[in-house]
């Protein structure tokens, strides 16, 4: 099968939108951006044997490639528009390629993503993702946007995707966490509903702590964090105890959850939008001037972690 049977096979996959005056099939696509919005544009790429193993579910693969970037986006409050996808697969294996596009197009479709352009090339399995979004001039969430006395929130639970890739519970548990770590759903609704309220907004990718220490230092503010306000999956407290949990809630990857600041004032209309998006949000600490981040336990007592360096990708 050559080249241009596989990108005919992608083309067909394609969703439409008003504003791709050219999409898939010319040098470049053609789009209409809204007046008075900015455009959000992110990348990210997967890569066979550092992010997922050959034999893996390539419709499972397909999902992440989508949800991953569609989870940036909703860290900026963006609303997905178009995407760009490029492939590179060591032969033309088809059926493999129809489920990765189950996978991909299926979740960009649930976002109203038109795929309009991409590259198809012999190589190492790789698949890389630009993704754009719209969103109001001045409105996108930036991580250096947190002040001192901002509460500090985050969407859905914590840990379920590390626990997953540590193949723990059994039964449904074991399911239910699994799912999270293969299939994350990306917080789109609860990003838009967040503009004019949060002020700084992250993915929780790498880890709560990790990718909280980026908002924090480019905010130049400290935080405090409450192990009692995490919010855990009923299969993860199912399955843990309270230490291995934190431990998992605090630097386990691949959550894919939003972690925000707002402003006191701000704490009703947070929970009222925000739930109302269909997404559970809890309020987990504040930011204060002291630089770095001082985590209490239920008993007020100061906690670390064991173990800072999760590797979210880790092949296990
Ligand atoms: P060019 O030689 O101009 O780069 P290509 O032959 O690489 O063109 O691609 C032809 C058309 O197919 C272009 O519009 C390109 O954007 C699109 N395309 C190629 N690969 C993909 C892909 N994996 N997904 C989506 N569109 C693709
Ligand atoms: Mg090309």
């Amino acid at each position: 099968m050559a080249e241009f049977e596989l990108i005919d096979a992608i083309a067909r996959r394609v969703r439409r939108r008003r504003d791709v005056a050219v999409g898939i099939g010319d040098d470049a696509a053609l789009l209409n951006p809204p007046p008075g919005y900015q455009l959000a544009i992110t990348q990210d790429t997967l890569n066979e044997s550092v992010h997922f193993r050959s034999g893996d579910d390539p419709e499972a693969i397909g999902c992440k490639a989508a949800a991953v970037n569609l989870s940036d986006l909703a860290a900026m409050a963006a609303e997905p528009a178009w995407c760009t996808l490029s492939l590179a697969l060591p032969d033309a294996d088809r059926p493999w390629l129809d489920a990765f596009l189950d996978g991909f197009t299926g979740l960009l479709a649930e976002h109203d993503v038109a795929l309009v352009g991409g590259d198809t090339t012999r190589g190492p399995c790789s698949i890389s993702v630009t993704l754009l979004g719209l969103v109001p001039e001045g409105q996108g969430l930036r991580r250096d946007a947190g002040k001192v006395g901002d509460d500090l929130w985050v969407t859905g639970s914590l840990g379920d995707a590390a626990a997953g890739l540590a193949g723990m519970g059994s039964g449904d548990q074991a399911n239910y966490l699994r799912g999270r770590l293969l299939r994350p759903q990306p917080r789109i609704a609860a990003g838009l509903a967040l503009r004019r309220h949060a002020r700084a907004c992250i993915d929780v990718s790498d880890g709560l702590l990790a990718d909280l220490g980026h908002v924090l230092r480019a905010s130049g503010v400290g935080a405090e964090l409450w192990l009692s306000a995490l919010p855990a999956s009923p299969a993860l407290q199912a399955c843990t105890e309270r230490e291995q949990r934190w431990q998992l809630q605090c630097a386990g990857g691949d959550d894919y959850e939003l972690l925000f600041s707002a402003a006191p004032v701000d704490r009703v209309a947070i929970e009222r939008l925000v739930q109302a998006s269909g997404t559970p949000v809890a309020r987990i600490g504040r930011l204060v001037d002291t630089p770095g981040c001082l985590i209490s336990d239920p008993d007020g007592q100061r906690w670390q972690p064991s173990d800072l360096g999760y590797q979210h990708f880790q092949t296990t």
